[in-house]
């Protein structure tokens, strides 16, 4: 049976600015290329998901009233996504995201602008409690207000539901109640270090990252490695380890990250059980992502997986 996920986050138009190399203060700087595509963290997170292998996937959001959140509502209804608890704000427009991709490197610089993410509210998530209930796993990130993933995380707790937590951009604390009512989180190593006090580098390093984690409530930490893979720390099941990336050649990071938890949430038992193979299988759906332009269109299926890595 495919998980239900619920997807708690952002829905963004990216704009994706290819350039050499950054510019310099006051510098003008050419572009090689430009095009745009539906982005946002949680919007890809849930494309991530329901094309791992046909996750039964439902959002929680917020677009504009306008044609770009048209747009991203019928882009995601393409992927078999629920839309119904995605309102449609009538004060701010859709949220849209600057990526200064640097072609040389595949490496990226974004700039965002929240828009109706940021009047994401309580009453939203009241309002969808009825899917997070019978959900498997409830994801979010913070790209929306944090007050709002932490009800709808308190709530999913209360309930029952699994919580998977990727901190996002990052922030300096997560509140406490938040911690206390995630199974999983998931951060990149700027965000470990920027949350935990830890210089992430090492093994040890992470461990301690984890530590800081599971003392606050959060028994399971993966943190991701970019081309070094991720690691994977669960108190309950004894897990302390590395599990490598593919290497694969790069043209674009944009979401590697949203595919490896899409894909993960997917993919994960209720009981963690199979943490580490769920792990390896988004390590493999992501090393796809980073070899195409773009954040959405960038994400694999279950059967591109499957044929690249047969
Ligand atoms: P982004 O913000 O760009 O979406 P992130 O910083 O959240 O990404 P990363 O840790 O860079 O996340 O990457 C997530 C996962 O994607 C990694 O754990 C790895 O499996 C895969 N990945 C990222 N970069 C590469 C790469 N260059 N080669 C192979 N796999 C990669």
């Amino acid at each position: 049976m495919a998980n239900k996920i619920v997807i708690l986050g952002s829905l963004n138009l990216d704009s994706i600015l290819q350039i050499s190399r950054l510019p310099q203060p006051g510098e003008t700087l050419s572009m090689t290329g430009k095009n745009s595509a539906p982005g946002g963290k949680g919007a890809n997170q849930a494309v991530a998901a329901a094309r791992a292998g046909g996750a039964q996937t439902a959002f929680i959001g917020r677009v504009g009233q306008d044609e770009t959140g048209n747009f991203l509502l019928e882009t995601l209804k393409k992927d078999h996504i629920e839309t119904d608890h995605i309102v449609v704000d009538h004060q701010k427009d859709t949220g849209q995201a600057y990526i200064l991709l640097q072609t040389t490197t595949g490496q990226n610089s974004i700039l965002v602008y929240g828009g109706a993410n940021q009047n994401l509210s309580l009453t939203d998530v009241k309002n969808a409690h009825s899917i997070i209930k019978e959900a498997d796993f409830l994801i979010s990130q913070f790209e929306t207000p944090v007050e709002v993933t932490t009800a709808a995380f308190v709530y999913a707790h209360n309930v029952g539901v699994k919580t998977i937590l990727n901190p996002a951009p990052a922030l300096d604390q997560i509140p406490a109640q938040l911690l206390a009512a995630t199974d999983l989180i998931c951060p990149n190593e700027t965000e470990a270090q920027a949350l935990s006090n830890v210089s992430v580098t090492d093994l040890n390093s992470m461990r301690q990252a984890a530590a800081f984690f599971q003392k606050q409530g959060c028994a399971r930490t993966i943190i991701t490695l970019g081309a070094r893979g991720a690691y994977i720390y669960d108190n309950q099941h004894k897990i302390d380890q590395f599990v490598d990336a593919f290497k694969v050649k790069a043209v674009d990071t944009t979401a590697a990250g949203d595919t490896f938890i899409g894909a993960l949430g997917a993919v994960l038992k209720t009981d963690f059980s199979n943490l580490v193979a769920a792990t390896l299988y988004a390590n493999r759906a992501s090393s796809l992502a980073v070899q195409k332009l773009g954040a959405q269109p960038s994400i694999p299926t279950a059967d591109q997986v499957q044929s690249y890595f047969n």
